[in-house]
């Protein structure tokens, strides 16, 4: 049975910063915390949890390790980033509803003008606003340039019609990040903008869909004339595909997928230790995930040099997207045999409280939830040609 390293050791130059972040989250992460860690099985945890989460982290001073320290960041080096999410995964803190803490807030930092910093970052610091993603639409996935919900300048505002699917948590934002349609052009990645909507907006609507976890995190939204201010626009108008393009580009190198996997691992190794006679064929297979891991984790300390994606970097956050999410996978599924054996699968009664990590049905859920891994934000198809089309490139 393989032994997860404490990391660092005490003569480790973190020590002291580790022996910090376990003091702190030895008092914040309190039982009801740890146990909605523990019951995520999505993409983030239950939203009291992570409210309540954020707001810890954000009086902590530790809510946006990755921003620059001018905007609220913590300074830590790339390593202690690292260590404080596996430090959070191994805990079993919420998995935050991190959309502008992740993706948006960063891309305000980088293209958002004054205005807009002052008016957006703190409230995503807080936690007051939440922000979702709305790029994908029936028509428009892997092929996102194919947005068609379009946007009509008249005066100072866009009126916005059309439609989003796959939105998650467009049901609990306030807010949402948007690519429309401004202009038909020859190239569908010309006249896209990037349009940020308030969630509250007359002829807005959300509608949920709920996977086959049985959870719902999905929505479509529909857009019937809806006004936007300019004001609202990141970016010139038409350059929405750039803008959202920087803007994937800083959530797959600003978020940890090493610590998701490095939870739904320690859930295997726990339910392989609790189970007597376990097959030999599963033990080796926990062993491999172990050394996969921690060679995804050392993958990712050094593709993010600095913290933050190398200028010109296109391929590194599709590596790091492709290997989280098929490990991530591989994992979950482990977890699930491993339980399943031990514990009997039964699908109906997951969704009871007594149920959770009591039998193996969670771990199927938590199964069925993790193959959306390879689809959102970006398929593995999807990250497969764009580092086969960096090596052809370097070839020719
Ligand atoms: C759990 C979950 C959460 C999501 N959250 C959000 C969200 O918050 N906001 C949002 O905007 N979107 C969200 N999405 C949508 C997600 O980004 C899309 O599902 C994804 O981009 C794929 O698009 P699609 O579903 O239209 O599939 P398609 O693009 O139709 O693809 C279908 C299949 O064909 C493959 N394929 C497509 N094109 C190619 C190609 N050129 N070469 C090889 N294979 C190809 C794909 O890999 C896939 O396997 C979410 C999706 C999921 C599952």
């Amino acid at each position: 049975m393989p032994v997860s390293r404490p990391v660092p050791s005490d003569s480790d130059p973190d020590a002291a910063f580790l022996a910090e972040v376990r003091g702190f989250l030895a008092e914040a992460l309190t039982p009801d915390l740890r146990e909605a860690g523990r019951r995520t099985l999505g993409v983030h945890s239950d939203i009291d949890a992570c409210r309540l989460w954020h707001q810890r982290l954000y009086r902590r001073g530790w809510i946006a390790p990755g921003w620059p320290v001018a905007h609220g960041g913590t300074g830590w080096t790339p390593r202690q980033r690292f260590l404080f999410d596996r430090e959070c995964a191994l805990n079993d803190a919420p998995v935050l509803f991190a959309g502008g803490i992740r993706s948006l807030g960063p891309l305000i930092i980088e293209m958002g003008t004054p205005l807009q910093q002052a008016r957006y970052l703190p409230a995503i610091l807080s936690g007051d606003d939440l922000w979702a993603q709305g790029f994908s639409e029936p028509g428009a996935g892997s092929d996102l340039a194919r947005v068609a919900t379009r946007a009509v300048r008249t005066g100072d505002r866009y009126v916005v019609d059309g439609s989003k699917i796959w939105t998650t948590g467009a049901h609990l934002a306030n807010r949402m990040f948007t690519l429309v349609r401004t202009a038909t052009e020859d190239r569908p990645q010309k006249g896209l903008t990037f349009l940020l909507i308030d969630m509250a907006s007359p002829g807005l609507t959300v509608s949920p869909i709920i996977t086959i976890d049985g959870e719902h995190e999905l929505n479509a939204v529909f857009f019937d004339q809806v006004g936007v201010p300019v004001a609202n626009r990141i970016g010139e108008e038409g350059q929405g595909w750039a803008v959202a393009k920087r803007l994937m580009q800083l959530a797959r190198s600003n978020n940890t997928p090493a610590a998701l996997v490095r939870r739904v691992y320690q859930r295997a190794r726990a339910a392989a230790m609790a189970t007597p006679d376990l097959e030999p064929g599963l033990s080796a297979r926990l062993v491999a995930a172990e050394i996969e891991l921690t060679a995804f984790e050392q993958t990712e300390l050094a593709l993010l040099p600095g913290g933050r994606l190398r200028e010109g970097d296109n391929t590194s956050p599709s590596v790091l997207k492709l290997m989280g999410s098929e490990l991530h996978q591989r994992v979950a599924e482990l977890a699930m045999e491993i339980a399943g054996l031990s514990r009997g699968i039964a699908l109906a009664p997951f969704r009871e409280e007594a149920s959770w990590l009591a039998d193996g049905a969670r771990a199927t859920a938590k199964h069925f939830a993790t193959r959306a891994a390879s689809i959102y934000s970006g398929s593995s198809e999807t990250q497969r040609n764009v580092i086969a089309q960096a090596l052809l490139a370097g070839i020719r």
